[in-house]
């Protein structure tokens, strides 16, 4: 993809927006751009920078997005709703054409990464709270306040957020919010690569940027990346408006990624807010067990992958109101007259808190607590799913007491625990 109309190739030290922003190491990347930490020499702060293709579309993609955006940054000038905040947008031109490119504040690693160093086991129902919060905090402020429905919320989409104000100092901090090791070697590898080029290219082009020891962070050393997430505060922010969409005003008929997808997007039988919804109820499972909710496979059997989505809803939710079934444009694709799947027969039910027993060894009050949380969300009617602000009020969420499943060992519990004064619990076996 790094050819014209496609991401800009960037490297090491190179320089943005006339200087001011000073490429450092690439954070991630998704379908339309490449985000880049920089170093802003004007506030001597850390930030990301997306850099968008430069295709038409591309470029027609994130006009929308700085739009959004902006609509968020405006309402929320205490930075405290949980959205990440856009600091700065401008065009830059490269070898592959000219790429719109949004200034971000910069925040830790998405999720996804979580999940993957928690190696798949899921997090400790604790941090499982947390994190909803903050994406509950978020969606209730985009839906209720400016309108506007995400589309596409998945954990790649979710960042870590440091108490530490990561802007200023992010890989020093004990609770770093980044957990992914730099690529080359681990001692400050990449830090003493940036700080020879920097220095060299700093020298040439730009009047004085900081090198001193410890005032840019990264020169000193590395952080310390634990494969272990006990130590990490559990604040986060939702990113990646590239999909929002005002809505009075949807965008597309298909939103939404694979596996996080609503049932009536499936059936395109319209949507709203609510689809968001459906999401986050998919990423709180997923947090919770280390497992993707839902993995349709289509092809190969006579069915294809949405028939599969649907009956592995139902397998999970029970069967779907005939009159919601029969509802959408695209249901005589999968369903007959009567509400039944056309090509899947035999569904096997395991509903979610003996899911959570079964597979996941919750303790029973866990399962049921967790599946009294999620189920309202799965509604297959989604005018019956709760509002955020709602979920926000639901006792789960503000349960004090935390019994960590069994699936912690005896080590990470007392850990998990440090934060709630000096309550100890014992885990079983
Ligand atoms: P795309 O629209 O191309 O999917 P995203 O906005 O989702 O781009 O960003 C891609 C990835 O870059 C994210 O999954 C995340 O890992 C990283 N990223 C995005 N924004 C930030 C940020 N503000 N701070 C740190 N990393 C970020
Ligand atoms: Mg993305």
């Amino acid at each position: 993809s790094y050819r014209k109309g496609g991401y800009h190739a960037v490297r090491v030290a190179d320089q943005f927006a006339g200087g001011r922003y000073i490429a450092q190491r690439k954070l991630g990347w998704g379908q339309f751009s490449t985000v880049w930490l920089a170093y802003d020499i004007q506030t001597s702060s850390y930030v990301a920078l997306k850099i968008q293709k430069s295709a038409a579309e591309f470029v027609q993609a994130a006009l929308h997005e700085i739009n959004v955006l902006s609509s968020i940054a405006n309402g929320d000038s205490s930075n405290s709703r949980c959205l990440v905040q856009l600091i700065d947008h401008f065009k830059h031109t490269g070898p592959n054409g000219q790429h719109l490119c949004m200034v971000l504040e910069f925040l830790g690693d998405n999720l996804l990464r979580l999940i993957k160093y928690n190696h798949y086991k899921g997090l400790p129902l604790s941090k499982v709270r947390a994190v909803c919060k903050c994406i509950l905090i978020g969606l209730d402020y985009l839906h209720r306040e400016l309108g506007i429905i995400h589309t596409d919320l998945k954990p790649e989409n979710i960042l870590l957020f440091s108490a530490i104000d990561p802007s200023k100092d992010p890989f020093r901090s004990g609770v770093s919010p980044i957990l992914e090791k730099p690529e080359g070697n681990t001692n400050g590898g990449f830090t003493s690569l940036i700080e020879k080029r920097l220095k060299i290219r700093a020298r040439r082009a730009v009047a004085k940027i900081s090198l001193k020891r410890g005032s840019m962070g990264g020169i000193e050393e590395a952080p310390k990346f634990g494969r272990n997430i006990d130590g990490i505060d559990m604040r986060c922010k939702i990113v990646d408006f590239g999909n929002a969409c005002w809505a009075d005003k949807p965008l597309a008929e298909e939103i939404q990624t694979r596996q996080y997808r609503a049932p009536e997007v499936i059936l395109k039988a319209g949507y709203s807010f609510s689809v968001d919804m459906w999401s986050f109820a998919c990423i709180a499972f997923e947090l919770a067990t280390g497992d993707v909710l839902f993995t349709p496979k289509g092809g190969g059997q006579g069915f294809c992958e949405d028939e599969d989505h649907l009956a592995r809803m139902m397998e999970l939710l029970g069967k779907m109101p005939r009159k919601i079934a029969i509802a959408g444009a695209q249901s005589k694709d999968f369903f007959d007259r009567h509400g039944d799947l056309k090509r899947i027969r035999r569904l096997k039910f395991w509903p979610l808190d003996k899911l959570l027993m079964d597979r996941y060894k919750f303790t029973e009050k866990d399962a049921s607590e967790f599946s009294e949380f999620l189920l309202p969300l799965l509604d297959f009617a989604p005018e019956k799913r709760p509002t955020a602000q709602k979920c926000l009020q639901h006792p789960w969420l503000n349960c004090k007491e935390s019994t960590p499943n069994e699936t912690i060992n005896e080590s990470s519990v007392e850990k998990v625990n440090i934060g709630m004064s000096n309550l100890k619990i014992k885990v079983g076996k």
